[in-house]
């Protein structure tokens, strides 16, 4: 116990201490944090459909007709039609050949990468990728070789030097979208790279799925190599709004984790809400409102930015709907945060260990249901409020 308050108090000092929000309303563009009105500005539901109509009434009917549980996981009683109902859709609209559903992008990645890989095989994994990703690799028997953040001569060169020592398979692994900094992944590039390699290429996409791409198919679709990308894994509960994850490729790797992912395997399925809001999610997503949403999105993005930037603050690389603001210090952040919030926005400070130490950051994420003007005054807001800190 002491111990606990020790370590608690040493992240106080240091401004590193989490403390949970409560968000009162569903997850759109205005709710009220801790009792207060204001404006959300870090949420992914980046196109509106967790709290979209044609959801939740896909979410309600599976309900009555389906129950609240699974009951089971998938390989006893909890597999259930709206399981494989999802799967089916999911692996059409990633062009697979199958899909799986996970729990969570969590659960998918850690279960993806230690299934598939083996003592034999190397795991190259972008500096930047998700959490998840990274404790994919720490839990497979692969050797992982981290690659810098989307530099492909350095990730070719590191290449080489494994290819004398050559045993088995080669994954390079990113994600599509990078969740800290907004930046898109060279898939083209990398895409190259695989071929002449003979390596496979999983693109963990939670934030381009129904986003990127003119129909809403991802980052890959993005850079025109959506048939290249060997294990396109995601997640639900961003752009598509619900929970989740799943993993669109080939017949045999998705037995395989039928057969091998331990999150896959010893975990209570899904409730039937969320398959059949996925598919609600995708019928969305792949339709004309789809279209004019990322069209809405994309405008939201531009808008932000462009005053973002006239207004003195730094956002890095971003290219996407994720907008970092960079701060630096952990202090610096939280103030800004917190001014921010007295101002009713709400913008999440982020600390090491999600990004490194000197790198903190305001991460706004923008919602395609965005009022123009409100995100111009939120974007003056912030640019003055960051100014006035880091002065
Ligand atoms: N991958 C990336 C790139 C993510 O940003 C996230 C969510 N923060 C995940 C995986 C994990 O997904 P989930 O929240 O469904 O566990």
């Amino acid at each position: 116990m002491k111990q606990w308050e020790q370590q608690l108090q040493q992240l106080n000092n240091a401004d590193m201490f989490r403390r949970l929000r409560t968000v009162d309303g569903a997850q759109s563009t205005h709710v009220k944090l801790d009792g207060r009105d204001v404006m959300m500005l870090c949420s992914n539901n980046y196109l509106g459909l967790a709290n979209h109509p044609a959801l939740i009434d896909a979410a309600l009917k599976a309900t009555r007709d389906y129950g609240v549980g699974s009951s089971g996981s998938r390989l006893i009683s909890g597999s259930m039609r709206l399981h494989s109902q999802f799967e089916e859709r999911m692996a059409a609209f990633k062009q697979t050949e199958a899909a799986l559903l996970f729990n969570s992008g969590y659960a998918a990645n850690t279960g993806i990468l230690s299934a598939l890989l083996g003592s034999d095989d190397v795991i190259f994994s972008d500096e930047i990728n998700h959490a998840s990703i990274i404790d994919g690799c720490r839990l497979s028997a692969a050797r992982t070789v981290v690659y810098p953040h989307a530099d492909l001569p350095a990730l070719e060169a590191l290449m080489l030097k494994e290819l004398p020592s050559r045993k088995g398979r080669w994954l390079i692994v990113t994600d599509g979208v990078f969740s800290m900094d907004g930046d898109s992944a060279p898939l083209a590039a990398l895409c190259h790279l695989k071929r002449q390699y003979d390596a496979l290429l999983m693109v963990d996409d939670a934030h381009g799925t129904g986003v990127l791409g003119e129909r809403g198919r991802g980052s890959a679709e993005l850079h025109g190599c959506l048939q290249e990308v060997d294990l396109h894994m995601g997640t639900l509960g961003k752009g598509l709004g619900g929970s989740g994850a799943y993993l669109a490729a080939s017949r045999v790797v998705v037995d395989t984790l039928i057969n091998r992912s331990r999150p896959f395997i010893f975990s209570t399925s899904v409730p039937p809400a969320i398959p059949a809001a996925g598919i609600a999610a995708l019928d969305i997503v792949d339709s004309a409102e789809g279209v004019v949403l990322r069209q809405k999105l994309f405008e939201n993005q531009n808008i932000f930015t462009r005053q973002l930037v006239d207004g003195g603050c730094d956002i890095g690389v971003t290219t996407t709907q994720i907008v970092p603001i960079m701060t630096g210090t952990p202090a610096a952040t939280m103030a800004a945060a917190s001014r921010l919030l007295e101002c009713g926005l709400f913008v999440q400070g982020i600390r090491p260990p999600t990004v490194s130490a000197g790198a903190c950051r305001l991460r706004a994420t923008l919602m395609a249901t965005h009022e123009q003007g409100e995100l111009k005054e939120a974007a003056e807001t912030i640019s003055r409020l960051v100014t006035e800190v880091l002065a």
